[in-house]
């Protein structure tokens, strides 16, 4: 594995074991719960809101990510349909917003909470010893 980061943020595990899920369910499309973590990782006990207000911060990752995306559809737009109304522009990008939202919404609080936590090794080697997942 070559970065741990990466992997973390890929798979939505916990940035310092990489075993236990961060959110509750693994499926970023159920509506109702894309947006449920779970306080603690399952694995080695790492808690994922280390403070009060922490996932304020995240914003600023889904900022940069809702560029990008805005961006990225706005260069592929205009290379497909290089004499679209602005409007098309304005549409194709708010639809991939919105319809990219959960998954811009768990990314950003995978790519802030790596920021902070590290790869621990020691948890990620040993297998848990309940042994009940
Ligand atoms: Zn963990």
């Amino acid at each position: 594995m070559k970065s741990p980061k990466l992997y973390s943020i890929l798979k939505g595990k916990c940035p310092v074991c990489l075993k236990g899920d961060v959110f509750k369910s693994s499926k970023a499309y159920r509506i109702r719960e894309f947006d449920k973590m779970h306080e603690n990782c399952s694995h080695c006990g790492h808690k994922y809101e280390i403070e009060q207000g922490f996932w304020y911060g995240a914003m600023y990752v889904s900022y940069a990510l809702t560029v990008a995306i805005s961006v990225f559809c706005f260069v592929v737009t205009y290379l497909l349909f290089p004499n679209a109304h602005s409007g098309v522009f304005i549409g194709v990008i708010a639809a991939a917003l919105i319809l990219m939202a959960p998954i811009t919404y768990r990314a950003s609080r995978m790519v802030w909470m790596n920021f902070f936590s590290k790869y621990n090794p020691k948890f990620g080697k040993h297998e848990s010893v309940s042994g009940n997942h």
